[in-house]
């Protein structure tokens, strides 16, 4: 790849850096679409994370991707937050404009809806409760999606008890939340069940969860994505619900970064799928 003078950059700041699937994604459409331009990995250290973002304009950079440890703490960083970001409190996306500002987006919640809509058609957030096991930052953006979608009750249940009940104070009456030896009784006529939580991703325990409950109708979602098919989604799968993996959601919250740095909205191709799946053992 020949970069000309006038290359667009942006990239993906986290520390550790090197097991983000972004620079697969973005690097496959910058080529796709033969742009100039390239997206490039950044180690920086919790510490550092000011200065590096203050450095972009200087630099000339477009924007960045921001991963663990930094999305909550950039929040302070940034010069504006989108309505997203500040409902979720934390951001993913930052775009440098034109006068220089950094601003602050949370595309999480895009990418989650994003994915069911591709995966699961006629799935409506409004038809039947919403089950979302988690109250970390995966959850908040599960939360803020479907609430935006038309959820007309999202039932969040938390192994720590005390992080759902604060999240559903803040998100207002339609999230209530449910104690974590409810979560079976939980699934009562729900039409979808999100698992927000860490289970399931390799290394880690699997959720323990009795989908006896669940109308057959359901839809169940996992946004964890290595493995792609979680234990959750193999119990589901085994009883003919229909599932959706987190892939689809990592590869849609990608789309709007890249949109406003390179100028063009990218497509969530069988192929690209197929190229970031090449990145991890599935
Ligand atoms: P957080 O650390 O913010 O939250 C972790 C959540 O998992 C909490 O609700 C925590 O419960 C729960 N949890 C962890 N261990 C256990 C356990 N042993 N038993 C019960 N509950 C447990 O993480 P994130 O929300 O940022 O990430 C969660 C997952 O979502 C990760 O696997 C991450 O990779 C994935 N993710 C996927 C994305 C995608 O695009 N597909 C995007 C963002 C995240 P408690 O509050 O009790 O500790």
């Amino acid at each position: 790849m020949t970069l000309s003078a006038t290359a667009r950059v942006a990239g993906i700041m986290g520390w550790p850096v090197g097991h983000s699937l972004s620079p697969r994604l973005h690097g496959y459409w910058l080529s796709e679409y033969a742009i100039d331009g390239a997206y490039v990995p950044f180690p920086v250290m919790v510490d550092r994370l000011a200065d590096a973002l203050r450095a972009l304009p200087a630099l000339g950079i477009a924007g960045v991707n921001l991963t663990v440890p930094h999305k909550v703490a950039a929040c302070g960083i940034v010069d504006t937050l989108d309505p997203a970001a500040k409902r979720i409190g934390a951001i993913n996306t930052v775009v440098v404009g034109s006068d220089g500002a950094l601003e602050g987006r949370n595309t999480d919640a895009y990418g989650f809806i994003a994915s069911i809509a591709e995966t699961a058609p006629g799935w409506m957030a409004g038809a039947a409760p919403c089950v979302v096991i988690g109250a970390g930052g995966a959850a908040r953006a599960v939360c803020v999606a479907l609430l935006d979608a038309g959820a007309a009750e999202i039932r969040l249940v938390n192994r720590t008890q005390a992080r759902a009940a604060d999240l559903a104070a803040e998100l207002g009456a339609v999230v209530t939340a449910a104690r974590w030896d409810e979560r079976a009784a939980a699934l009562d006529g729900a039409g979808l069940l999100v698992n927000a939580t860490s289970l399931g991703m390799r290394g880690q325990p699997p959720l323990d969860l009795d989908l006896a409950r669940l109308p057959q109708g359901a839809v169940v979602n996992d946004v964890v994505y290595a493995p792609l098919e979680t234990p959750l989604l193999a119990a589901a799968v085994r009883r003919g619900n229909r599932t959706v993996d987190g892939l689809g959601m990592l590869l849609h919250q990608g789309r709007p970064g890249f949109a406003a740095w390179f100028g063009r909205d990218p497509q969530v191709t069988p192929a690209v799928r197929a190229h970031v799946l090449a990145g991890f053992a599935p």
